[in-house]
């Protein structure tokens, strides 16, 4: 009816605007995100907010639009590099004669700086104990006062409990639930240690990840032993009527685990429904159990060549000798073939990938030095070529899965769909040897992709491009008569799950059937009618869910923001919209708790292992803490 009239000013858009007949009032735009962006009406209706600094359209109904701005300021490159500017044209100084100007000393600030940089670089309290150290402090700063190795370690302690509270408070009053990974390694002394991070969508929908617990755990690394310690974190960060998921590695302990989990659970009746996606496999462990089937048949067929990387870094000499046929050749690789560690199949797929490329370097060599015998034949080559083929995909899905910055649910069903499909192609190989090792795979697939459905189809419901259509439709297509089978599995799962989070919000339940009507008499005649009446009813009244699934699939773009999709659709859709948040927060493998051992050799090492328990602990959580508030990230006006 009325039109949006370009000509208004922002100002004026804000008050009043007005169509050819009459004006409109349309309500005052108070919030301060305004000021960044620019609304477009519909009627007088803001529906989205243009970014004044990057242009970005996002949609921006009554309900969610502020927090949508909110969300994006956050993130918006453009903005800071206009903030940036702008504050450097006022001042007519550089970016980083504008941070000097800003700069005061500061003895706190620089000592929480000094122990923060001890925490994230894992070194020893006793630096501030050395006199270069010392003195090259005093050359940087003479008024700043170098603390003993004993207000390092309190300091220490005092900033890991500040945090330790903030976060169990952000987590307590986050809308969703937490998804876990627990992981055990054992270190160079033998010794357990569990790592759990939580996983969680907090209220500007922004993916979060902590680890909230790392310890040594007592021998047998049973079920049963990880199960206690795994309750006793829970209980400290009061989080058990929160689990929704917790992914882990396929393995009988994690399974045990996992049993007892579900049983403590459900019997103190803390459990969301059915529990069906309480227990996530870790997706890229499976990936690996699939390629090491997959090996197993073609064992030795990489060694020629594993011999041959070995054999010239083994030496000076023939470093340097393959070098010269690398310059003789004329070959412009930057990257030499890098040894693989045998037990792990992406070193063996990144080891066989660099090593074609010197193929012909490999060739001259044997011509030039006597004592390198055993070259890989033109087969040798032409296998490695096809498994690197083969692997490729395997190694993107792992990649893929492992993410941490974003959410990783979603892209499994993708992934795997794709090493599926070239597990097929591969069964039809003239290589007998290749053919096998599809088949091989092909069982192992079959297997998981039974334990896993749900985790991997469920995401890809709630992601709006795909919805169930899409994978009923791949499912069919390819599993054939099984496929509508496993779509009766997601969708039971799917109801389950709405119904669960339906009834956790009462005010939002308005999808529940209606109670069966006991009072109709049976000797009532209009008893037949009551109960059409009621069925036409239950008809009429569509759940959430199904209209969810009935409604057009979002565009299948690629680059594509979940969860604000989610959160700009949550008023639309307010149970599904909570079920999808916390689907998204499981991750896809367990590798966000294995980035806790990058530094593996460190945290076992001997200055390590001489603390105790509770300072490991403290020291690995506070690193972990200060990586994920961007802390390194240098910043000298903070
Ligand atoms: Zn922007």
């Amino acid at each position: 009816m009325y039109t949006l009239v370009n000509a208004c000013t922002n100002e004026y858009l804000h008050t009043y605007c007005i169509d050819a007949s009459r004006p409109i009032k349309r309500r005052k735009l108070r919030s301060d995100v305004w000021k960044e962006f620019e609304p477009i009406y519909e009627g007088n209706l803001v529906v989205q907010a243009k970014c004044i600094h990057c242009l970005e359209l996002l949609s921006a109904t009554r309900d969610n639009g502020r927090s949508a701005c909110r969300r994006h300021l956050k993130v918006c490159k453009e903005r800071t590099r206009m903030n940036q500017l702008v504050e450097s044209m006022n001042t007519g100084l550089s970016p980083d004669s504008l941070a000097l100007k800003n700069w005061k000393f500061d003895q706190e600030v620089s000592r929480k700086a000094m122990v923060n940089f001890i925490v994230l670089q894992e070194l020893p309290f006793s630096l501030v104990d050395h006199a270069p150290f010392q003195k090259f402090i005093a050359t940087l700063n003479p008024w700043f006062t170098i603390v003993s190795r004993t207000t390092v370690a309190e300091d220490i302690m005092s900033s890991y409990e500040d945090r330790r509270l903030a976060l169990r408070e952000t987590i307590k009053n986050s809308n969703s639930r937490v998804c876990l990974t627990a992981d055990l390694w054992t270190s160079n002394q033998n010794l357990g240690y569990l790592c759990i991070t939580c996983h969680f969508i907090d209220n500007d929908w922004m993916l979060q990840k902590r680890i909230i617990g790392f310890g040594l755990v007592a021998s047998p690394h049973d079920g049963f032993t990880l199960f206690n310690a795994l309750l006793k974190c829970l209980q400290e960060w009061k989080l058990e009527h929160k689990v929704f998921s917790i992914t882990l590695d396929n393995a009988k302990n994690n399974n045990n685990m996992v049993g007892s989990l579900r049983k403590n659970l459900l019997e103190r009746h803390l459990m969301l429904g059915n529990g069906d996606l309480l227990h996530m496999r870790c997706v890229a462990h499976v990936l690996n159990l699939i390629v090491k089937e997959g090996f197993k048949v073609i064992d030795g067929a990489t060694d020629r060549i594993r011999d041959s990387v070995k054999y010239i870094r083994s030496s000076q000499a023939r470093k340097q000798r393959f070098e010269e046929i690398i310059v003789q050749l004329g070959i412009s690789c930057e990257k030499r073939p890098s040894l693989d560690v045998p037990t792990r199949w992406n070193s063996t797929y990144l080891m066989l990938k660099s090593a074609i490329e010197y193929r012909a370097v490999f060739d001259v060599m044997e011509s030039q030095d006597p004592n390198y015998m055993d070259k890989p034949s033109n087969t040798d080559w032409n296998m490695a070529d096809l498994l690197c083929n083969v692997f490729k995909p395997f190694y993107d899905a792992t990649n893929v899965v492992s993410g941490t910055l974003y959410p990783t649910a979603n892209h499994c069903f993708h992934v795997l769909w794709e090493v599926k499909g070239k597990i097929e192609t591969l069964e039809s190989n003239t290589d007998i040897s290749i053919a096998v090792m599809a088949s091989k795979m092909k069982l192992k697939f079959q297997k998981y992709w039974d334990i896993c459905l749900l985790q991997i189809c469920v995401p890809v419901v709630l992601d709006p491009r795909f919805k169930l259509s899409f994978v009923s439709f791949c499912l069919d297509a390819g599993f054939g008569d099984k496929g509508p089978a496993y779509t009766e599995m997601v969708k039971a799962t799917l109801q389950n799950l709405f119904s669960a989070y339906s009834s956790m919000a009462p005010d939002l339940n308005y999808s529940q059937p209606e109670p069966n009507d006991g009072s109709i008499d049976e000797d009532d005649c209009w008893a037949d009618f009551e109960q059409h009446l009621a069925a036409q009813k239950r008809k009429r009244v569509k759940s959430e869910l199904d209209t969810y699934l009935q409604d057009d699939l979002f565009p299948r773009q690629k680059k594509f923001d979940i969860l604000q999709w989610w959160m700009m659709h949550s008023t639309k859709y307010p149970v599904v919209s909570r079920m999808a948040r916390d689907v998204f927060a499981a991750p896809a493998s367990t590798v966000a708790s294995e980035s806790a051992f990058s530094t593996s050799g460190r945290i076992v090492s001997d200055y390590r292992s001489r603390l105790t328990s509770k300072k490991v602990q403290a020291l690995v959580r506070l690193q972990d803490w200060l990586r994920a508030e961007g802390i390194f990230s240098f910043n000298c006006t903070k």
